[in-house]
């Protein structure tokens, strides 16, 4: 096949796992718009917005295969057999999810999938909404005095299964990003000031992070504890003294953005 760029036309019965970034039309790759606009097929995710999937070619084929809140109206052996179906029948597809495709997005299992079948594939990476939501909120992820690492955590996490210790991640990471926390903000907060957190520590839940209905709560763990901080999915979590750190940008009057 020689020497492709991300962005090359995509081959016939080619797939093309692609980020859709965070919502934005505008956080999209060039690769990704340009894939998009010369396709066959898209099949997309829930999360994938309304502005990114009308930049698709409008002859493309849309198809649905989302998840949403842990329930599964696609599984994922359907959605890899779908990818596999059209590519085997010469078509150009795009596979589109949210944010990043790596990040909690099963895009490994996607594209181990596509390689037990012999189907071509390229990835383009996208924004996580991780990064993305506290760069809108002008939350900086790390910040020198704050912090060197951070960990990305889902809210799957907090439940009676998870083995994860707790009291050895809040000594590690002074900053955590949770994805797919909403419905447990109160339980992973009773267990991170259970593990040594301090009930005051900041946090930020942002919700549809770069839409036009973007929204910023904050509060503390304490008050994450009593479900005083509106959260409604899809937000991203964010735990830590960064939080004090922010600078909301997008409300500043843009005289002072200079
Ligand atoms: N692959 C995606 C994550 C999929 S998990 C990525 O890299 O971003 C789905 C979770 O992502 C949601 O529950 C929410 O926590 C987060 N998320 C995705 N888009 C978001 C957005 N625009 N604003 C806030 N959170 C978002």
């Amino acid at each position: 096949m020689g020497y492709k760029t991300l962005s090359s036309p995509l081959e016939h019965g080619e797939v093309a796992l692609v980020g859709a970034g965070p919502g934005a039309a505008d956080l999209l790759t060039c690769a990704a718009a340009r894939l998009l606009a010369d396709c066959d097929v898209i099949v997309h995710d829930a999360l994938v917005s309304r502005e990114v999937l009308d930049l698709g070619c409008a002859d493309a084929v849309r198809v649905f295969a989302g998840k949403r809140g842990g329930r599964s109206s696609s599984s994922q052996l359907d959605i890899c057999d779908t990818l596999i179906r059209f590519a085997k029948t010469d078509q150009r597809v795009v596979r589109l999810k949210g944010g990043d495709p790596f990040v909690f997005g099963r895009g490994g299992e996607e594209i181990r999938a596509l390689t037990a079948a012999c189907v071509p594939f390229r990835v383009i990476p996208g924004i996580t909404a991780g990064v993305a939501a506290p760069a809108m909120a002008g939350i900086p992820v790390t910040d020198r005095n704050v912090n060197s690492s951070i960990a990305f955590l889902t809210g799957h996490e907090v439940s009676e299964e998870s083995r994860i210790d707790w009291a050895a991640l809040v000594a590690a990471f002074p900053v955590m990003v949770f994805y797919m926390a909403v419905r447990v903000l109160p339980d992973l907060a009773v267990r991170l000031i259970h593990a040594g957190m301090d009930p005051t520590m900041s946090v930020a839940v942002i919700h549809n992070a770069s839409l036009a209905d973007e929204s910023v709560h904050v509060g503390t763990l304490q008050q994450a504890k009593d479900g005083r901080i509106t959260a409604v999915s899809p937000s991203i979590v964010i735990i830590g003294e960064t939080v004090d750190q922010r600078i909301p940008w997008r409300d500043l009057p843009d005289a002072k953005r200079h």
